[in-house]
């Protein structure tokens, strides 16, 4: 809790958790791990190959039958002890994300929040293993369906969130007794192996959770996909690697859990109370810089208030001061890597080719590590690259709308369907959104709605 970032870093874990044991990989190699605000290396952890997960798997099929038969109140109280050990290491955990991920501190102190409830949910979940009990149809017999553990599982998670996104994976599969191998993403390992020390200090059995981080993704899952002792993969991460992950899947006719990509559309009609829909836009789109797949992706505003809402936008977003996520005036910290800034640029000068105008921003930053100016974009058109492609930076895009109808097929008008936005003070209106925006979930007069 020293607050020293080099100190911190030298008491994270760098090797791969095997059955309850620090081990290194292999063949013996590591890879980098660098702070996107410096784009200097701050770590090397353990660069795990197939054979490494191969023995991961084998930790986790030797403590399956165990910890499925080990009572759900002890996986409970497990769960419950790693949440409150969560909030005793907040401040080394928050000071870590921002240090891999690049995210100001308050946002890394709200993942915090956010990824330990997962454990609390889930320590409560464990408790509550309900089935059903029926008649047949014919009558003659009766039907009792009962849940058991599936068994191993194989658990991808990504950059954004490296904290949530692993505690929202393990503390369920933990909970409904299965044992994991867990692969976060190599941008951001070191989250994820502070989260397993804390998982063994809290009890986690060995086995229980096992920890690979590899430079190279693909070869080494595909180890563990192919084996067919593995019973679920569960995936957070780009649309393209789910395609290819589900195909693999396929093939050993596996349990998946994916969870995408995102285009989220923002709707603000013109009888949105206006102060509202702007602090919900900029926590929906400048939360974590844009690196969400839950951030809106597509900001569609009736005409009459689109002026209106732009030039607001671009006052907040002129406002945020951009930096290095340790300093605590920072509002937008760098982007993941330099492709990622390559990325945001290219659609914003695709956008700006094909009419739409920059209200403010538009440009990288002149110094070392990955900045891009909180951005705002005007008269989107809707052939413009940014509106069917996750932009994950800071870019709000916006397209006016004349009418209810129109704002629907817009916001309609793409293959993904993972949340939206609405503002307007019509619960009529907000109703038929519920019913006529093709997305799973819909946030009504609120820019953020993760929870557990
Ligand atoms: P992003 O584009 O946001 O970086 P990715 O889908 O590339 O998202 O990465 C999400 C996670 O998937 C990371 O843990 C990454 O290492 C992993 N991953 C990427 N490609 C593959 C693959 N072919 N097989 C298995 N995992 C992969």
């Amino acid at each position: 809790m020293s607050g020293d970032p080099a100190e911190l870093i030298a008491g994270v874990p760098s090797r791969l958790l095997i059955g309850g044991t620090w081990t290194d990989a292999a063949q013996g190699r590591t890879f980098a791990v660098e702070n996107p605000a410096t784009a200097r290396k701050i770590a090397s952890v353990a660069d795990a190959d197939a054979s490494d997960a191969s023995a991961a798997l084998d930790a986790a099929v030797a403590a399956a039958d165990h910890w499925a038969a080990t009572p759900p109140r002890q996986r409970a109280e497990i769960l419950r002890t790693a949440f409150d050990l969560l909030q005793d290491r907040r401040d080394d955990f928050a000071l870590l994300m921002t240090l891999e991920m690049g995210k100001p501190l308050a946002e890394s102190d709200a993942e915090v929040t956010y990824g330990g409830e997962f454990l609390r949910w889930f320590s409560e979940e464990a408790v509550r293993i309900t089935g059903r009990y029926g008649v047949n149809p014919e009558g003659t017999g009766r039907t009792i369906v009962t849940r058991h553990p599936v068994g191993p599982c194989y658990l991808i998670t990504p950059w954004n969130f490296p904290l949530a996104m692993a505690t929202r994976k393990i503390a369920p599969a933990l909970a409904a007794g299965c044992t994991v191998v867990v692969k976060p993403a190599e941008l951001t390992p070191l989250t994820t192996l502070y989260l397993a020390q804390l998982m063994i200090d809290a009890g986690v059995p060995d086995g229980v959770l096992n920890v690979i981080t590899t430079s190279a993704a693909k070869q080494t899952s595909a180890s563990i996909l192919t084996d067919p002792r593995l019973r679920k993969l569960s995936f957070t991460g780009s649309t393209p690697v789910g395609i290819s992950l589900l195909k693999q899947a396929a093939d050993q006719v596996l349990r998946t859990s994916m969870e995408l990509g995102g285009n989220a559309p923002f709707l603000v009609f013109d009888d949105a109370d206006l102060d509202e829909a702007v602090a919900g836009a900029m926590l929906a789109k400048f939360r974590n810089m844009g690196e969400a797949c839950t951030a809106a992706n597509r900001f569609l505003v009736q005409e009459s208030v689109t002026e209106k809402f732009a030039r607001r936008m671009a006052d907040r977003a002129q406002e945020l001061k951009v930096g290095d996520g340790t300093e605590p005036e920072t509002r937008i910290g760098p982007l993941i890597e330099a492709k990622a800034i390559r990325k945001v640029q290219d659609l914003v000068n695709d956008a700006r080719t094909r009419g739409a105008r920059v209200v403010t921003g538009g440009e990288t930053l002149d110094r070392a590590g990955y900045f891009y100016q909180p951005t705002v974009l005007r008269d989107v058109p809707a052939e413009a690259h940014l509106t069917s492609t996750e932009i994950f930076g800071p870019v709000v895009a916006i397209t006016p709308f004349s009418d209810e109808d129109e704002a629907v097929r817009l916001a309609n008008d793409t293959p993904y369907g993972l949340v939206s936005y609405v503002y307007t003070k019509s619960l009529a209106r907000g109703q038929r959104m519920m019913e006529r925006l093709e997305t799973g979930m819909m946030g009504l007069n609120t820019g953020v709605i993760s929870n557990a």
